[in-house]
């Protein structure tokens, strides 16, 4: 049932559409058991599935074991939104090896890279973004992990908050203040491998939708110079770098979750009879139904346009990357609500695919940027255009 028609849109190429044809088949065989309750056994093994898959390849250069030269903003949003479509968990697993090693693939040294990416690819090394703080989740700026030059190297101290893949990351990307400036020019970019003394990654958070996430806590950490990611006091240039290419696909993912919600939705409207006719009979329902169309062809049109405004127009794409983001999500919370509504008290029973759907969506208004956020950047690109 799944609409396939957008692949033919003219924001793809051949390779996209044979990428999405491979991937579908994929996920068919890979992802059909739900996941247990052990999310780090789970999300360990899909990274290793996705490498052996070759899906991983698609989140490093080219020369460093992956398929495009530079990271292809289409295909990592395709692989999302399919990905989500079928587990939620799965599309975690694979967006975090690619937020998690990008600023690494944009900034890091050849030794970096080599030391780091080909083993993301492979998923041989679960990779993390480690950004957000207590006292600083939306205003990045305001950081206060501090990496102080001690020696020849760093020691750090401060603590770390919300970090997807922590507990069983391999290494945490991480954002410490170097001092060169107060805000965001004093802040530097640094590799920090698991298991290093003076790193603390036991404490877990749970969420409304379980995946692997910690409080990071530094104490005296050393780190060797080396361990430095592109050139000191760009650190928050580089995370807000990292976060443009990404951001777009936290959309693609919404994407996916609503296009499942609405197929699931529909199969439900047409099976399910109530007072003499399907629910797909009723015009209040099928009312229902055409504003969720609505919302994934949109969500869909914005989040592509983005993609390949970046890929093929090479541009820097902040605002519309913003739209994609805040449509998406949103209209997704939207789509997936109906869908539940459709189901009634099916919808809110454990284990029927639009309940889980219910609660993944959630935290995609929040993280990579809350929605508030998004239009901060999107009202900012608007009035600087139209001052000029
Ligand atoms: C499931 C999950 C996974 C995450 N993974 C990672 C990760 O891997 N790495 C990482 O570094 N971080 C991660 N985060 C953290 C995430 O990026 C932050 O939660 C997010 O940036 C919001 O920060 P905050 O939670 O501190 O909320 P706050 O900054 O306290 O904001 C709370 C709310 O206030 C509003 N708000 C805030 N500032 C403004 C403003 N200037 N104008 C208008 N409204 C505003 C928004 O509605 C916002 O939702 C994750 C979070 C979640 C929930």
């Amino acid at each position: 049932m799944a609409d396939k028609s957008f692949l033919d849109w003219p924001f793809f190429d051949n390779s996209h559409r044979e990428l999405a044809e491979e991937l579908e088949s994929w996920c068919e065989s890979e992802l059909k058991a739900p996941h247990g309750e052990d999310v780090d056994a789970e999300c360990r093994s899909l990274v290793k599935r996705l490498g052996a898959g070759g899906w991983l390849r698609y989140c490093v250069p080219s020369a460093y074991g992956g398929v495009h030269e530079a990271l292809d903003v289409r295909s990592l949003a395709l692989i999302r939104e399919m990905l989500a479509r079928h587990s939620g968990l799965a599309d975690f697993a694979f967006a975090m090896q690619g937020l998690g090693s990008g600023t690494i693939s944009m900034f890091g040294s050849k030794a970096q890279k080599e030391s780091y990416l080909p083993a993301v690819a492979k998923g041989e090394k679960i990779a993390a973004f480690a950004l957000t703080e207590p006292g600083s989740g939306s205003d990045v700026a305001a950081m206060e992990t501090e990496a102080a030059e001690a020696g020849d190297g760093y020691r750090v101290s401060g603590l770390k908050t919300y970090i997807s893949n922590g507990g069983i990351a391999d290494f945490y990307v991480l954002f410490a203040r170097t001092g060169e400036a107060p805000g965001a020019r004093g802040v530097s970019a640094f590799i920090v491998d698991a298991g290093s003394a003076g790193l603390d990654d036991s404490e877990r958070i749970r969420v409304i939708a379980p995946h692997p996430l910690a409080t990071l806590r530094f104490t005296d950490m050393r780190l060797p110079a080396h361990a430095l990611l592109g050139e000191r006091g760009r650190g928050f240039a580089q995370a807000m770098a990292t976060l443009d290419v990404f951001r777009t696909t936290v959309g693609a993912a919404a994407l996916g979750f609503a296009r499942r919600a609405l197929d699931e939705a529909t199969h439900r409207a047409l099976t399910r009879r109530s007072m003499g006719a399907t629910l797909a009979d009723n015009a209040i329902v099928q009312a229902m139904l055409a504003e969720m169309v609505l919302d994934v062809d949109a969500s869909a049109l914005l989040v592509y346009r983005a993609a390949w405004l970046r890929d093929v127009k090479g541009q820097r794409n902040s605002r519309e990357a913003a739209l994609a983001k805040l449509h998406a999500t949103d209209r997704a919370q939207a789509v997936i609500d109906k869908a539940v509504q459709i189901f009634g008290g099916l919808g809110v029973t454990h284990g029927v695919p639009v309940e889980s759907l219910y609660r993944e969506i959630r935290a995609l208004r929040i993280y990579e940027g809350a929605s508030e956020v998004q239009k901060i950047v999107i009202a900012r690109n608007h009035l600087a255009e139209a001052r000029r």
